[in-house]
């Protein structure tokens, strides 16, 4: 039985290439491990990608596609659906990933779709079982799983640099239980419950990569390195023997000095931080459980501990106002952050503003399977595609351009 697993080209994105989404490189692991020979079809940054897909279905004939989707990648997966289904409609087709995982009905096109964990579903999933839509039971010990499949993919295709070197993605725990309003799978149980890897894996990975590939830089993709101060502070006491360094997110509310003084120590350069906004009431409608004061105070112990710090916010909120962005700006020009990062509000399924629209006040058209819901989708012309009672999608992209530029100005010259 032949199977192919398939990452789609991602290319709402501005920079392709930076990571390879571990996922699907898990549910090849999986596989792999119960004797199937899964092959990984990595269309990531391909400009030619439907050629690359359509030769490789030909050439390699496989029995089952497996494709991994989040929902701005659902434009791309339905085309490469077509392809596969023109070229032998005997093939099966399975979707998973973070998609399918909180909207999987919308999926209806493609012959298995895989709700929560991909790597234990897989069994089901690539095999003559009848069932259409598969769950399995949530695996709660993490340290159970075998490690992502990077062998998989050619890892010389990614890059992304921590101060210089080149750095692998890894994660220590899956799961959020807080309920942002402009978060993704807040009701879903693989996505609101968190499930940590013991701290000794997580460094037994990271050496291995470290051993096979050369790495000294991580980056953490968990939800928030910090949910439990007692696992970090766990985790950064292995790390300690180490000379790696790590960039991780992190909540504001949840940082405190020692804990940040003892990431610096272990190895941690920077930290990414959901600043969102600069309003109270914007924080406090959209269940951020943090305030502006929090985040400043947050910003401060990282500028003690010598962590940089990179601040997350979000323009076009539920209830932001123009006269909210503002205040945005001012907390971003009075805590000058060593990076910012600011987005467009967009909703996708299954956060809690896009599933109860009428409560956070908005308006939403897009369809998802028509083009890249992404605000970054052209990085020439950025998109909006909410409105949110206070702002239009235009006004909030413009909103955020002026935002922008006034920052990167003010970063510049802060050293002058
Ligand atoms: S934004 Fe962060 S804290 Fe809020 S629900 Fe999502 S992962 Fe959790």
């Amino acid at each position: 039985m032949k199977i192919l697993l398939v990452i789609p080209p991602a290319f709402y994105m501005t920079s392709d290439r930076v990571f390879p989404p571990l996922g699907i490189l898990y549910v090849c692991a999986w596989l792999k491990k119960k004797g199937k020979h899964p092959e990984v079809l990595d269309l990531t940054g391909e400009k030619e990608w439907k050629e690359i897909f359509r030769k490789a279905v030909k050439i390699k004939k496989p029995d089952f596609i497996g494709f991994t989707a989040t929902t701005p990648d659902l434009p791309a997966v339905i085309s490469l659906l077509k392809i596969c289904k023109k070229i032998n409609s005997d093939i099966k087709t399975v979707i998973g990933g973070a998609h399918a995982t909180v909207d999987p009905y919308s999926l209806y096109m493609f012959d298995k779709i895989v709700i929560g964990d991909g790597f234990s579903a897989s069994q089901k999933a690539f095999s003559d079982d009848s069932s259409k839509f598969i769950k399995e039971p949530l695996i709660k010990d993490l340290d159970k799983i075998p490690l992502p499949d990077r062998e998989a993919v050619n890892l010389n295709k990614y890059s992304y640099y921590l101060d210089g070197k080149k750095a692998a993605n890894i994660m220590s725990h899956l799961g959020c239980p807080f309920s942002c309003a402009f978060c993704c799978g807040r009701k879903s149980e693989y996505y609101n419950k968190p499930r940590f890897r013991s701290p000794k894996k997580v460094l037994e990975e990271m050496d291995t990569l470290n051993k096979k590939y050369g790495y000294e830089a991580f980056v953490f993709y968990d939800d928030e390195f910090n949910l439990s101060k007692n696992y970090a502070l766990k985790l950064c006491s292995l790390l300690k023997k180490r000379k790696y360094i790590w960039r991780a997110p992190v909540r504001a509310d949840l940082l405190d000095e020692k804990l940040a003084f003892e990431m610096k120590k272990s190895g941690c350069v920077e930290v990414t931080v959901g600043v969102e906004s600069g309003s109270e009431k914007v924080l406090k409608l959209c269940g951020k459980k943090t305030t502006p004061e929090i985040n400043s105070r947050a910003r401060k112990i990282c500028a003690q501990a010598g962590i940089r710090f990179k601040a997350f916010t979000v323009v076009g909120l539920p209830f932001s106002s123009f006269e909210d962005e503002k205040l945005t700006e001012k907390w971003l020009l009075e805590n000058l952050p060593d990076s910012v990062d600011i987005n467009v509000n967009t909703p996708y399924p299954s956060s809690p503003e896009y599933e109860n629209k009428r409560k956070y006040k908005i308006k939403f058209k897009a369809d998802y399977f028509k083009k890249p819901v992404s605000y970054k989708y052209d990085p020439k012309k950025y998109s909006g595609f909410c409105d949110n009672s206070y702002l239009s999608p235009d006004e909030m992209v413009k909103i955020r351009s002026k935002m922008a530029e006034k920052i990167n100005r003010a970063l510049k010259n802060r050293f002058k």
